[in-house]
């Protein structure tokens, strides 16, 4: 079972180019303080890569590297959320983001869409969430726990009405690169000058480089947001990993090798989504949408009379399968699977899965009849 998951987990590694710079960087003693908001030559490089992405022309100063993708969102939603603030929240929601507004003292306004609508909401929900009191809108595509990407005029038409709010926009697009089916990922930030004012972009090297345990992030914002969310780093926890900070850097410099490794692991990533999204429809009383990012995908399970935390145990108890309860993430209906897993580990998954909802759905049956 130990062996197991270890082979599992190794399939998604940091590409050895990436490790390699950074220990050279530690070799050469690259190991003391260095400015607060991040390596210059990195941020340069961060910059360069969104000016030569369609951002416009933007400064080294507009991004500053963070100690993780999570924390740069925290960042962005500290330096511009006051106390009674609202912050509207699409939901399925990632985990983290309503306690980061509450930490900061605003006040989260959920707003539901469930698979129906491809966990996407609509311009009018979020028009009828807007109040005056609003100060910030939480984007998140491709979406963590959803995996669903908006199309780019769906997004458009959402920026639209941020900016003809004044809201802010924090736009976390952590899973950017991460995208299958020939969709395309769009950034609210490139859609009009307007929009660049408002948008703060979140993003880093954890998911695209299997760099979750080397602790770095970025911010991309407009200049005034930028020194202030530097500000905030600076007091917080000063600069980001000196050395892993070399480690991103080769990523930047080195982009047909980063874009290799990228695209190898996105190919079995694809293969493995397929094959786990085509297993879990043909499980009894399971519904799932083909997501079209990250690398999760979120069945409903309401068809079997569960909520999603006694789905999770009782399928952890009796088939020893992890999955995460839907309520974590504001979905009851539904739980969590990855497929940054092995092909054997999700094989075995599906059959326990498909033999645990077929005795649910047997034993449900009976209950039904009788109600
Ligand atoms: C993983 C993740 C992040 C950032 O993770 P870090 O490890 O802190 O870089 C940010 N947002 C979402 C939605 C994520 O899933």
């Amino acid at each position: 079972m130990r062996k197991e998951l270890w082979r599992a987990r190794c399939l998604w590694r940091t590409p050895e180019f990436i490790k390699e710079a950074c220990a050279k960087a530690l070799k050469d003693g690259q190991t003391k303080y260095i400015a607060a908001a991040g390596l210059p030559a990195l941020r340069s490089a961060i910059a360069a890569d969104y000016t030569a992405r369609g951002f416009g022309q933007i400064k080294d100063s507009q991004v500053i590297v963070s100690p993780g993708g999570k924390f740069s969102c925290y960042l962005a939603i500290l330096a511009v959320v006051s106390p009674g603030d609202e912050v509207v929240v699409p939901a399925p929601y990632w985990v983290s983001y309503p306690e980061m507004v509450k930490l900061a003292g605003g006040v989260p306004k959920i707003v539901f869409a469930g698979d129906e609508t491809g966990f996407r909401i609509s311009p009018d929900q979020l028009r009828k969430a807007i109040t005056p009191k609003t100060r910030l809108v939480i984007l998140n595509s491709p979406s963590n726990p959803t995996g669903a990407v908006y199309p780019r005029k769906e997004l458009e038409e959402l920026v639209r009405i941020c900016v003809e709010a004044g809201v802010y926009i924090l736009s976390d697009e952590i899973y950017e690169h991460l995208v299958y089916d020939g969709v395309q990922s769009s950034s609210p930030a490139k859609f009009s000058p307007e929009a660049a004012k408002l948008v703060l972009t979140a993003s880093g090297f954890s998911k695209t480089y299997a760099m979750t345990g080397w602790r770095l992030g970025t911010l991309m914002a407009p200049p005034k947001v930028a020194a202030a969310v530097a500000d905030l780093q600076s007091q917080i926890t000063s600069n980001a990993t000196t050395f892993a900070q070399f480690g991103a850097l080769a990523a930047l410099q080195q982009p047909d090798k980063a874009r290799a490794a990228v695209a190898a692991m996105l190919e079995v990533f694809d293969r493995r989504r397929v094959k786990l999204w085509k297993g879990l429809n043909a499980v009894p009383g399971l519904r799932c949408f083909r997501s079209e990012g990250a690398f999760y995908l979120f069945p409903n399970v309401s068809a079997l009379g569960l909520d999603s935390s006694k789905f999770a145990d009782k399928l952890l108890d009796e088939e020893l399968v992890a999955v995460v309860q839907g309520v974590a993430f504001g979905a009851d209906d539904y739980v969590r699977l990855s497929y940054a897993t092995s092909d054997e580990v999700i094989d075995k998954g599906l059959e326990r899965i498909h033999r645990f909802c077929t005795r649910l759905a047997e034993t449900r049956q009976p209950a039904s009849a009788r109600a």
